[in-house]
């Protein structure tokens, strides 16, 4: 894959080269050798120093800010999302907005404060009009959330909404077959929840979520002896 994508650069390179000459050409080299290093980075800093300027999907060229994730980078508790919507897109921070204050009033809850724990997308750039992610976009992007996923070394995972939850779980099932179990992503525990946008638009649900997430609390309890 990396071999593919060199090679694809190299030959966009040398057109670059000749319509623009070395300077140019120089630049571009260094950006794509930081972002070919990004599995090197051994800080979360150091990470989204990396991918900041990531070109690799068309959401590169049509997004506002690239949004990394925030939050404790040695939480025990990493919450992740589906992609940035509009909010999150304008202010470069994930779950901001309306859904943001619902999931920090749902962390308040559960006992936790946003701080504590580790918010990201499996998508770091927003798609257009809030559509779902295609397959490509999330395959190519998926190594940057691994990535943050090994440097923080959570030992519980809380998915929120369909497309994170099938995208982290795997497999082909839908999110209520999937809420309230307990999966392992490589020896850490996986839950799964409905997307805070989701329950704006479907209050009726709030109650499901209210169960999941204090499954989630006590699983978190256990693990971390809290
Ligand atoms: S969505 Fe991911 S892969 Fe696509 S440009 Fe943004 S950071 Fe890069």
């Amino acid at each position: 894959m990396k071999t593919n994508i060199k090679k694809l650069f190299a030959e966009a390179m040398k057109d670059q080269k000749a319509i623009f000459g070395d300077d140019l050409y120089d630049s571009v080299e260094v950006k794509i050798e930081q972002l070919e290093s990004f599995d090197n980075a051994t800080s979360l800093e150091e990470l989204n120093n990396l991918i900041c300027n990531c070109q690799k999907c068309e959401l590169g060229k049509t997004r506002t800010k690239f949004v990394f994730g925030v939050g404790n980078p040695n939480a025990d508790a990493m919450l992740i999302g589906e992609a940035p919507g509009a909010d999150e897109d304008k202010q470069g921070e994930p779950f901001v907005g309306r859904a943001g204050k619902l999931l920090n009033d749902i962390l308040i809850a559960i006992k936790f404060k946003r701080e504590d724990v580790f918010i990201a997308n499996t998508l770091k750039c927003r798609p257009p009009n809030n559509r779902d992610p295609h397959p490509l976009e999330m395959e190519t992007c998926r190594p940057y959330l691994d990535k943050q996923i090994e440097l923080i070394k959570p030992k519980v995972i809380l998915c929120l909404g369909r497309i994170a939850a099938s995208q982290i779980i795997g497999g082909k099932l839908a999110l209520a077959k999937m809420r309230g179990e307990v999966f392992d992503l490589n020896g850490i525990k996986v839950m799964a929840t409905y997307h805070p946008a989701a329950l704006l638009r479907n209050p009726g649900w709030k109650k499901g979520c209210w169960e999941d997430v204090q499954k989630f609390r006590k699983l978190y309890d256990e693990l971390t002896g809290k």
